[in-house]
């Protein structure tokens, strides 16, 4: 028996997988919605089996967690005869904040820290948290594994990581750059040095570009920077996140607007991106498609979203002092040839070279630079449930 249960919380979702480590396939996924709401319903898939679909008031997650152990072991439906068959249990956990750098096994000092973490991840941590609670009542004594979103960018320098404002606000708060996307970042830079037979310490630029997009720098999967801050509002154009603007804009809306600082946040986190920049939508494809059509709207949050990204591959260069890979991974990167075209033309002064050929495939991992290109360039697909499952299976081996 060697399954390991992954488990994703959101405030009202639990995700989960089941996933043979003897040779990293899933054997169940699931997802409980609506938790605590009118509606709650879980939904399993098997390969091979009819979806497993019920709809029962559920009104936490410990009910919810209830639910998936009941799944899981379903006679009919289900993948596994009693929970001895699961080794452990790897959870999702946004922000480990300064003390918990590492994935570490579950314990009560680490979920004392998962809580003094809610201000820095007040959507998440409380709901990750929930889900680890819910898995110890539902499966007392099984070990449970939290592996940070913000493990990787741990692993950057002082010099990265700080923001240049008072020192005492750092020692006071632990203010400075986090990174998030960490569990893809670690996954995708490893998994470009294995596929791409490339040296341990290869030198890799990860763009991880979904609805939240980031980049990331690393040697020899070891992170040097990462573009996402305190929170996953800096860096990148997103979907409806602004990524970096100068901080004195939220003051300039603030008094031009007579809205306060809650409201900018707001609008800088769900109202602006490719949504704010288009007028049309938070999504890669709808703003394309009005691209291909004309829209003048569409074509400026295309390029400014791009240039942004471009512009950061050139600074992750330096920073890296040279560069061996780059990957693109999760729901734009893997799936959209044309704005990974885009960028890596951009970078043919540096003698990058895409293959159109090569390129023109979506979510399998491919080398899609020519034989000649001075830099390798992969499409990666992401696995942050596979990562975590390595990671619980090697601190509970
Ligand atoms: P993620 O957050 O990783 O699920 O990625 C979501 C983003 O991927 C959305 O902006 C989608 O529009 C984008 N996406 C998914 N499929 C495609 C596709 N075939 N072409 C372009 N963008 C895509």
């Amino acid at each position: 028996m060697n399954n390991i249960l992954v488990v994703n919380c959101g405030s009202s979702s639990l995700k989960y997988q089941l996933i043979n480590m003897d040779n990293e396939s899933v054997i169940a996924k699931g997802l409980v919605e609506r938790i605590g709401i009118d509606g709650s319903n879980i939904t399993q898939k098997v390969p091979g089996k009819p979806d497993y679909k019920i709809e029962t008031p559920m009104k936490d997650h410990v009910d919810a967690a209830n639910h998936m152990f009941k799944a899981l072991t379903d006679p009919t439906n289900g993948v596994i005869k009693s929970l001895d068959e699961i080794s452990a249990i790897g959870h999702r956990v946004l922000h480990g904040g300064i003390k918990l750098t590492e994935s570490v096994l579950v314990d009560q000092h680490v979920k004392d820290v998962i809580k003094e973490c809610f201000d820095l991840g007040p959507l998440h941590n409380p709901a990750n948290l929930m889900g680890i609670e819910a898995c110890e009542k539902n499966a007392p004594g099984k070990k449970n594994v939290a592996v940070f979103d913000t493990t990787f960018g741990m692993g950057m320098e002082e010099k990265a990581y700080l923001y240049a404002i008072p020192y005492e606000y750092y020692e006071k708060y632990s203010i400075r750059r986090y990174g998030f996307h960490g569990t893809s970042h670690m996954f995708v830079s490893r998994e470009t040095i294995k596929f791409g037979n490339l040296k341990p310490d290869a030198k890799v630029i990860v763009c991880h570009l979904g609805n939240g997009a980031s980049v990331s720098a690393s040697i020899g999967g070891k992170c040097v920077d990462t573009s996402m801050g305190l929170t996953p509002l800096e860096g990148l154009v997103m979907g409806t996140r602004s990524g970096d603007v100068d901080p004195a804009v939220l003051q300039f809306i603030c008094n031009k607007e007579k809205k306060d600082i809650n409201e900018v946040l707001n609008i800088l986190n769900k109202k602006s991106g490719l949504l704010g920049l288009s007028g049309i939508s938070s999504d890669c494809r709808d703003v394309e498609s009005a691209y291909d059509k004309g829209d003048k709207g569409a074509k400026r949050a295309f390029d400014v979203m791009t240039y942004r990204i471009e512009k950061y591959i050139g600074a992750y260069m330096v920073a890296l002092g040279g560069c061996d890979a780059i990957s693109f991974t999760a729901g734009i990167g893997e799936n959209d040839k044309g704005i990974r075209e885009t960028i890596c033309n951009q970078l043919s002064f540096l003698g990058v070279k895409l293959d159109k050929e090569r390129n023109n495939i979506r979510g399998e991992a491919r080398l899609i630079s020519a034989d000649d290109s001075s830099i390798k360039v992969f499409l990666m697909p992401t696995n942050e449930e596979l990562m975590i499952a390595r990671e619980t299976l090697r601190l509970t081996k």
